[in-house]
């Protein structure tokens, strides 16, 4: 889908509803284009909703979308100077369930709910794997008014680094990004921090919104959050799974019928490592993990039981206050993670 860089924001309401070929987003759907946040236009459309609240009645969800810094910060200036908080959940869009529970929180606990969707490109350390990452902007969009949220930033690689892709961010994370996925994604990390310090600076939230999915990369942002004092307060949601347990994310619509009959022995290897590492201590929960990993068309890349906070390997439960399970395997090209808190 492209979207009409005429309007870099907009106000979008969901009626009428979109048409699966939609290719001008923007000319099809949107209500006029709005100059100024402020604009009339934007009372008349937020007050009937106010209204039909009142009557008990659904109101039509509305979002605005911005292509463009510059318009995303001026709308957020005069929402903070109405004394609104700003919830902020960033993504790499190709929404599923999970982003929708952390859409959802944030849009209850602050007045507007910011999502980026942004696949950025300097975290991917496999240019096969940036390529076919999926991008489902009008089921995203969908999602997004569905779930309450009132701004999606939607900006492409130049807006986002203006200067260039080189990270100039430099922050010492100690072991956070040493183990696990850092050593089977170099330079991964640094491209998470980086992005997420870019779109802080720019979305400035009171509120940060982030997946226990991705534990290691919770760690990380909770890390430079307190190392650069960011004035935001950093939530983690729980992960959402399908009912067979495999959490869920973007790259799961990449699998195969076979590849997905057998990624739930992901979450079963953690639930068995919850069931056993008291009895057979970590080293020997983590050694049968890996040969329930271990089958036709599915290879583990690590599982690791560590500490909570430090992320280094565990050898017992005891002195530890969390302990957790992560793992990595590949299905063919796709890469999938998960992780379970033991304790
Ligand atoms: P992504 O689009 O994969 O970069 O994810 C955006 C945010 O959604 C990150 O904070 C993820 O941890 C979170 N997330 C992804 N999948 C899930 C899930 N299954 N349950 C909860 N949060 C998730």
């Amino acid at each position: 889908m492209r979207i009409n860089a005429r309007f870099s924001h907009i106000l979008f309401s969901q009626r009428p509803p979109l048409p699966s070929n939609c290719l001008n987003f923007c000319d099809l759907h949107c209500a006029k284009p709005l100059l100024l946040p402020r604009s009339p236009a934007i009372c008349f459309l937020q007050s009937p909703c106010a209204l039909l609240r009142k009557l008990g009645r659904q109101p039509i969800p509305s979002m605005f979308i911005f292509k463009k810094v510059a318009d995303l910060r001026r709308h957020l200036n005069t929402r903070r100077r109405d004394g609104q908080t700003i919830g902020f959940v960033p993504t790499m869009g190709a929404l599923h369930q999970g982003h929708a529970s952390l859409i959802k929180q944030a849009a209850a606990e602050s007045n507007a709910t910011v999502c980026s969707i942004f696949v950025n490109p300097t975290q991917f350390n496999e240019a096969n794997d940036l390529a076919k990452y999926p991008r489902t902007p009008e089921k995203d969009i969908q999602l997004l008014l569905e779930c309450g949220c009132t701004v999606l930033f939607l900006p492409e690689v130049k807006e986002v680094y203006p200067d260039g892709e080189l990270s100039t961010l430099e922050i010492d994370f100690g072991q956070l990004d040493q183990p696990m996925e850092g050593a089977h994604r170099p330079g991964h990390f640094a491209g998470v921090a980086q992005v997420v310090k870019r779109l802080l600076d720019i979305v400035q939230p009171d509120q940060l919104y982030m997946g226990q999915k991705d534990y290691q990369q919770f760690a990380i942002v909770q890390h430079m959050v307190q190392a650069l004092q960011l004035p935001v307060k950093l939530t983690m949601c729980a992960t959402v799974r399908e009912a067979d347990g495999l959490a869920m994310s973007s790259r799961n619509m990449r699998l195969s019928a076979e590849q997905r009959a057998i990624a739930p022995l992901v979450f079963k290897a953690l639930r068995f490592a919850k069931d056993k590492v008291e009895q057979d201590g970590p080293t020997a929960t983590v050694a049968t993990a890996m040969q329930m990993l271990t089958v036709p068309g599915m290879e583990p890349e690590y599982f690791e039981i560590v500490d909570g906070r430090s992320l280094a390997p565990v050898a017992s439960l005891a002195d530890h206050e969390r302990v957790v399970a992560c793992t990595a395997v590949r299905l063919g090209d796709i890469r999938l993670i998960d992780n379970l808190v033991l304790k």
